[in-house]
């Protein structure tokens, strides 16, 4: 699924008591840049006042060191963000920035308020402006109007109003907050640099800036940051683990270890299972480059077929607004992908993706094998049938046209025109990232939503 079918909303990354804070959390961010690639900010804090820059584009493309030397302090939160379309306003871009009665503070989130709308109703109907169309804005309305008379309670009082998933970071002009949901649908963690700590996505985040693991923010917990003192930990709801499984299967970064493990290697186990689930005999096993690499190269080693990078993925190809023309209706997938004639030609070939989600991709990729002289070509899938949307914090499209929300799979071989197709079991998935617990939330897989 190389074109991002499915969308990560967001990531999020802190600094705290790290000198030029602006610059770790803009490295963590362009790390992150897979998360959201629609627009970035930061919000720096030198203890007296807070900046804040934030624009649509690529991190690299909003900031530069000019900019950076402007957000000043030794604590920073920074966002990535990828929009739906229609909302891609600059206004809908983090840090979500107030002005209060307590001071100022900056709020990164990363996932989705299921109950964002209710509590939008409400804070309207006694009088609330709201400029975005964020739910992420409600939670500064909350703290904004708590009774209480510290932040930190304030933070707490809103945080049990607001219900979904949620890993979010908080900044005021000296502290900085950071918190998972109950269910810890979102990954968050925590890292050490230096005399400061780093809390990011991913840990991919820390590996760039030379930060150090520490642990995972926990479901349920809020991690407060205060000068001259170790982070204070608080469990502020009771922990239900129900961690985003799809993490595992495509948004997270290989080289990230996600829910304390990495992601390449369960990946490549997916595509082990899968290889012993669903058999078949071929000439070589091609990955849909970059997301199917992993889990090809698992199938590749536990059926023994030779892995063969046939596809070749053009990474240079940003958005493109021409639209191709009817004779060249497949310029889309071509401009990114292209397959290797001579390696192909009169093949049996199996081809790997990390998921099918409309089945319009998948189509097109085994049109290029045959057009390139596949023999056969075999669509196997390293996960289970995405039949349901996500409602926390990963844009889906609806149902009907998720296809296999009402197509069999030998209906989805006929559309996709190939000669085989199987994804990995519920159960092989659960096998490959060690479920015993059930603390994962599957719902995209099952329809069994848990908010
Ligand atoms: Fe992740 Fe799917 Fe659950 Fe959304 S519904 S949090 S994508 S597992």
């Amino acid at each position: 699924m190389h074109d991002r079918e499915l969308n990560e909303e967001c990531a999020v990354a802190g600094a705290f008591n790290i000198p030029n804070a602006s610059k770790s959390v803009y490295f963590s961010l362009f790390a992150l840049q897979h998360r959201g690639q629609e627009a970035a900010g930061i919000s720096s804090s030198d203890g007296k006042k807070m900046h804040t820059i934030k624009d649509r584009g690529l991190v690299t493309s909003v900031f530069d060191d000019q900019k950076l030397a402007t957000l000043k302090g030794h604590m920073a939160v920074g966002h990535t963000r990828y929009s739906t379309a229609g909302d891609d306003s600059i206004l809908d871009a983090q840090p979500v920035y107030a002005r209060y009665d307590l001071g100022e503070m900056a709020i990164v989130h990363n996932g989705n308020l299921t109950n964002a709308q209710s509590i939008r109703d409400k804070l309207i109907s006694k009088g609330a402006i709201f400029q975005t169309f964020m739910d992420t804005e409600n939670m500064i309305h909350l703290i904004a109007k708590s009774d209480e008379d510290k932040i930190l309670d304030r933070i707490i009082d809103a945080v049990k109003k607001i219900e979904g998933a949620y890993s979010m970071i908080v900044q005021s002009r000296s502290k900085m907050f950071a918190m998972r949901d109950p269910h810890g649908f979102r990954p968050l963690s925590l890292a050490k640099l230096g005399e400061g700590y780093v809390v990011a996505s991913e840990t991919c985040a820390f590996d760039l800036i030379g930060a150090t693991y520490i642990r995972d923010v926990k479901p349920g917990e809020l991690l407060i940051f205060e000068k001259g003192q170790e982070p204070i930990s608080m469990q502020i709801q009771e922990p239900t683990p129900k961690h985003c499984i799809f993490e595992y299967v495509y948004f997270a970064r290989p080289d990230s270890d996600v829910y304390e493990q990495n992601v390449y290697s369960l990946r490549k186990k997916m595509g082990e299972i899968l290889a012993k689930e669903s058999p078949v005999e071929a000439d070589m096993i091609i990955p849909v480059p970059d997301g199917g690499v992993p889990a090809a190269i698992g199938y590749a080693q536990a059926s023994g077929i030779p892995f063969e990078m046939a596809i070749m993925r053009n990474h240079y190809v940003g958005r493109t607004f021409i639209e191709p023309t009817q004779e060249i209706r497949d310029l889309k997938v071509k401009m990114k992908l292209s397959p290797i004639r001579k390696m192909i030609e009169g093949k049996r070939v199996v081809i790997i993706d990390d998921s099918i989600v409309r089945g319009t991709t998948s189509k097109k990729i085994v049109r290029m094998l045959k057009d390139a002289g596949a023999k056969e070509v075999h669509f196997r899938v390293s996960s289970p049938p995405t039949t349901d949307p996500c409602f926390y914090g990963v844009d889906t499209p609806n149902k009907e046209k998720l296809i296999a929300s009402h197509m069999t799979n030998q209906e989805i071989c006929d559309y996709i025109e190939a000669d085989s197709v199987a994804y990995l079991s519920k159960e092989g998935l659960f096998e490959s990232v060690s479920n015993e617990d059930d603390s994962y939330c599957t719902a995209c897989f099952t329809g069994e939503y848990l908010v």
